[in-house]
C-alpha cells in the first residue's frame, strides 16, 4: 500500500507527507473517515513512508529493507490491532495475523463485514478485548527492529471495549519513546472522549465522485459512462462500488436462477424447485443474500412497471424482457407480501439460518403468492 494506490484524497496525503518532511509527527493520529474512504490503506500508506529508509519527497521507495517487508505485511515494527470475534482459540488480534495479512493484502479497502466474513465469524460480535492492551504492552517492549519508529495501527478502534479503551488511554497518557498510534475509526463518536482528545485528528473525507469515477475506469476496466454511474450511486465508498461490480458481475446469473425459481414456484413443480433450493443453497451467504436484494428490485421493478411511472424502469435487455413478462404476477393484492417475505428471508439468511430451510419455505410461499389472482 503507497500513497498512490489510495484513491483521491489528495489533501489529507500531502498533510501527512508534511508531518514527516517537517518532523512533527504526532504520537497518536486519529484517522476517522467513513466506510470504503480508505482511511485503514491511508494509515498504512503513512506507516510504510515513516518507515521507509529511502523515502521520496511523495512516496517510499518501494525498494528497501522496509518497503520489502511491508510489501507481505511483516515489517517486525508494525503492529495491528483489529476487531476479532472472541473465543477460546482467539483472544487477540495475533491469534488470526495471517488471516489478517491475507485479507488486507487482497483488499486494502476490507470492510468490518467483510474481514468477519473471512473470519467466518458474520454473526458473531467484533471486539478488540481486554487482552489486547497487555497484548500491545508486549509488542511496545519489543526492541525495534530497523525502523526509528514502532508502529501501531488499531483498526476499528471504536470497537474496543471499555476495559481495552481505559489501558489504551493509560498508555496514550504517557506515551513510550518513538512510538506511533494510529487509530482507525468509522465512529469518532463511539471513541472515549479522553483518548479522542489525546489524539491528532485526521479527516479522511468520502471520496469525491471523480475520482472515484477514475479508479473504477482504472481497476475494473469499467466505461467512464458506467464509472459515473456507478460511483453515484457508491457515494464516496470503493468499497460499496466493489460490491455494485460483484453484483453486477453475477446479474446474469441471478436473473437466470430468479427465472427458473420462479417458474418452478408457480406451479410448484416439486423436482424443480428442489433442484433450484438447492442451486440457492449452494453459493454461500454473501450472494444469497445479494440474489435477494436483486429478487427485491425485480419485484419493485415490475411494481413500478404496473403502477408507476415506467420509466423509471431503468433496465434494458433481458432483465428488461423477464420483467415485462413477470410484472402481471406481481400487484396490489400481493406486492407487499412479496416484498416483505424476500425481506424476511434475507434476515433469516443474515441471522444464520439454514439456507435450504429458508428457500425451501420461500417457495412455498411464492407459489402462494404467484398464483393470487390479480384484484380488478
Ligand atoms: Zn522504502
Amino acid at each position: 500500500m503507497f500513497f498512490r494506490d489510495i484513491i483521491g484524497q489528495t489533501d489529507v496525503k500531502q498533510r501527512l507527507i508534511h508531518t514527516v518532511s517537517g518532523s512533527r509527527i504526532s504520537h497518536a493520529q486519529l484517522f476517522f473517515g467513513p466506510q470504503g474512504s480508505g482511511a485503514l490503506a491511508l494509515a498504512l500508506a503513512y506507516a510504510r513512508y515513516v518507515h521507509c529508509t529511502r523515502r521520496g519527497a511523495e512516496e517510499a521507495c518501494g525498494e528497501c529493507p522496509s518497503c520489502v517487508k511491508y510489501d507481505k505485511l511483516v515489517h517486525p515494527d508494525l503492529h495491528f490491532v483489529y476487531p476479532v470475534a472472541l473465543s477460546k482459540d482467539v483472544r487477540v488480534s495475533t491469534n488470526v495475523i495471517t488471516e489478517w495479512r491475507q485479507a488486507f493484502l487482497e483488499n486494502p479497502y476490507l470492510t468490518l463485514d467483510e474481514w468477519f466474513g473471512r473470519l467466518e465469524a458474520e454473526n458473531k460480535q467484533a471486539v478488540i478485548g481486554t487482552e489486547e492492551s497487555g497484548e500491545i504492552l508486549r509488542k511496545l517492549s519489543l526492541t525495534t527492529f530497523e525502523g526509528e519508529y514502532k508502529i501501531m495501527i488499531i483498526w476499528m478502534a471504536e470497537k474496543m471495549n471499555l476495559q481495552a479503551a481505559n489501558k489504551l488511554l493509560k498508555i496514550l497518557e504517557e506515551p513510550p519513546d518513538k512510538t506511533l498510534f494510529l487509530l482507525v475509526t468509522e465512529s469518532e463518536d463511539q471513541l472515549l472522549r479522553t483518548i479522542v482528545s489525546r489524539t491528532q485528528l485526521v479527516k479522511v473525507r468520502r471520496i469525491a465522485d471523480n475520482d472515484l469515477r477514475d479508479a473504477l475506469v482504472q481497476r475494473h476496466q469499467l466505461s467512464a459512462d458506467d464509472a459515473a454511474k456507478m460511483a453515484y450511486q457508491a457515494d464516496g465508498s470503493y468499497a460499496a462500488a466493489r460490491l455494485l461490480i460483484e453484483r453486477d458481475e453475477n446479474a446474469a446469473f441471478y436473473l437466470a436462477t430468479f427465472q427458473k425459481w420462479m417458474r418452478a414456484s408457480l406451479k410448484f413443480d416439486a423436482q424443480k424447485v428442489i433442484a433450484s433450493v438447492d442451486e440457492l443453497a449452494s453459493i454461500g451467504r454473501e450472494r444469497q443474500k445479494q440474489f435477494l436484494g436483486y429478487s427485491l428490485e425485480l419485484v419493485r421493478d415490475s411494481l413500478v412497471l404496473n403502477y408507476g411511472d415506467a420509466s423509471l424502469v431503468r433496465l434494458t435487455g433481458e432483465e428488461l424482457g423477464f420483467v415485462q413478462k413477470f410484472a402481471p404476477f406481481v400487484h396490489k393484492a400481493n406486492g407487499e407480501r412479496f416484498i416483505d417475505e424476500l425481506n424476511t428471508a434475507a434476515q433469516h439468511i443474515e441471522r444464520n439460518g439454514s439456507p435450504k430451510i429458508i428457500f425451501m419455505d420461500l417457495s412455498f410461499k411464492l407459489n402462494e403468492m404467484l398464483n393470487v389472482p390479480k384484484a380488478v
